[in-house]
């Protein structure tokens, strides 16, 4: 017995050596001696993409920050889930690091990051497009979160849509696509060597990178790299209701981080700095550094070279430089540097002469012959239950006020309803409306037999506008991808306030006057 208790130890002693013999290894320090000092001043360090106890984060704002602040780090970008309608805390100094609010949205999509957007008069959700040109609307920068994650409900899939940054890098996606080996591995690194334990799972996020270098050939996207931290142990994991336990706050800050290249050095005054961080962040003047490889590295920036390494290169590791026209990337791979393929262990943005904004999408000139559109009924109301709605329409002008049933979200919806004979052949949907504040109104198509329902959501302000919905924009209200059914089986028009875009218990109205159709 006491032989077999001792093969045993010996065994565990053995597989416990090795284990320690085979941690991945320490971040390599560089001497950084020979960096230009101003540089180094303006060169700030920080952590994007946060969650705390005020969505599935473990961690206050001040525990987040003091952990920044042990990681070395000099910024944090709060994320909390969230739908756009609440103030961001103003940024503030805590433990020394500076703390901005930012919000993640979920859509339909996938999550959208946005920092510097004023707060939403609705919630915003729905269509991913739809969602970024609000986001635009309030002033923000949006983000595309997570492509690489696995849970699709999560990852970001609109590639069309004008967001203005992508997350190159996700560590909380990074993970998952691990063998459940790997994963053991990593946890037992974790305890002994935290960040190294962290980025050996992650690889080179390859479908993300050539996205982003495509877009590049069409317009500009800033790329970070987001820690997505939730700190150890919390209620629930992003997008189930499950029990989770996280890396800590400060393992995900050493782990990697951004750099953002300022145009003078921080002050101290935390809305003057906030300012100079979020615009050199919107301009690309920032580049990521996998930190746990080695934090040691400094690049420059200027006008005619773009960005250049600024301190010494390690052994065996080798600067990539990607072109597209007149600009230019970084890449720095380090010879010891985790995954397959190797995550890279820097990530510049793209620099050089900007594109030119893309002019704004002059609406497609209407072509084809307008007529009214054929409704064969009078304006007539359609609504859960315990909400309110009431209709008054005089000649083609039809007005709805509304007001969503308060408490909790049951499906709540008023919808301003006209009967259709089948509208065959129209390719667009014309009309005029106005809201009496900012909303988001859909517009929906339903057919029959089986009530399907067609939806488009429009934004409406007081002030009328023409809208135009191009019946091919449309998508099924209802998930699935399915094909529109035969538009002379069209059955009814609804104008729908929805949880999609208000809350229980909003209140208001809208009018829509002058509808047409283009065939
Ligand atoms: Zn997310
Ligand atoms: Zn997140």
């Amino acid at each position: 017995m006491k032989k077999v208790a001792l093969a045993t130890a010996a065994v565990l002693a053995a597989v416990f050596v090795f284990l320690l013999a085979t941690l991945p290894p320490r971040p390599a320090a560089i001497p950084l001696d020979s960096v230009d000092p101003d540089l180094r001043s303006r060169t700030v360090r920080g952590a994007y993409h946060v969650h705390t106890v005020r969505s599935d984060g473990a961690g206050s704002k001040a525990e987040v920050a003091a952990a920044a602040a042990r990681a070395g780090l000099t910024f944090a970008i709060f994320t909390d889930h969230g739908d756009g309608t609440q103030s961001p805390d103003p940024p503030t100094y805590s433990s020394g690091v500076l703390c901005l609010d930012g919000v993640e949205i979920s859509t339909n999509g996938g999550h959208y990051v946005t920092i510097d957007a004023s707060p939403s008069p609705y919630p915003l959700g729905g269509e991913p497009s739809l969602v970024v040109e609000d986001v635009r609307r309030l002033g923000g920068f949006g983000i595309a979160a997570h492509p690489d994650h696995p849970g699709s409900e999560l990852a970001w899939r609109d590639w069309d849509a004008p967001f203005d940054g992508i997350e190159w890098l996700n560590a909380d996606a990074e993970w998952r696509d691990e063998r459940p080996a790997r994963v053991a591995r990593a946890l037992f690194d974790y305890f002994v060597r935290p960040a190294p334990a962290l980025a050996s799972v992650f690889d080179r996020p390859i479908a993300t990178l050539e996205r982003w270098d495509t877009l590049e050939k069409r317009r500009s996207v800033v790329a970070l790299a987001a820690v997505d931290a939730h700190g150890g142990a919390r209620a629930r994991i992003e997008g189930t209701p499950a029990f989770g336990i996280g890396p800590s706050y400060e393992a995900s800050f050493r782990s990697l981080s951004n750099r953002v290249i300022v145009e003078r050095p921080l002050t101290g005054n935390a809305a003057q700095d906030a300012r100079l961080l979020i615009d050199a962040v919107k301009a690309g003047r920032v580049y990521s550094v996998v930190d746990a490889i080695s934090p040691d590295a400094v690049l420059a920036l200027s006008d005619e070279r773009g960005f250049e390494l600024a301190s010494a290169l390690p052994g065996g590791a080798q600067v990539f430089t990607f072109t597209r026209g007149n600009r230019r990337r970084l890449e720095l791979h380090a010879a010891a540097a985790p995954g397959a393929p190797p995550v890279p262990w820097v990530v510049s943005n793209w620099a050089g002469p900007r594109h030119a904004e893309p002019p704004a999408e002059p609406p497609a000139p209407v072509t084809g012959e307008v007529v009214p559109l054929p409704v064969g009924s009078a304006w007539r109301i359609e609504k859960d239950p315990l909400s309110s709605g009431r209709i008054s329409a005089a000649g083609d002008v039809g007005a709805l006020e509304f007001k969503l049933r308060a408490d909790a979200r049951a499906s709540q919806f008023v919808a301003a309803v006209s009967d259709l004979k089948g509208i065959p052949g129209v390719r667009r949907i014309l009309f005029r409306g106005r809201g009496t504040r900012p909303m988001r109104v859909s517009v929906q198509l339903r057919f029959s037999p089986d009530g399907a329902r067609w939806t488009k959501a429009v934004y409406l302000e007081p002030a009328e506008q023409e809208i135009a919905v191009d019946v091919a924009s449309m998508v099924p209200a209802e998930s699935g991808n399915r094909t529109m059914p035969d538009l002379s089986t069209a059955q009814s028009i609804l104008f729908i306030v929805d949880l999609v875009n208000a809350r229980p218990g909003d209140s208001g109205g809208f009018t829509v006057s002058a509808l047409r159709a283009v065939r």
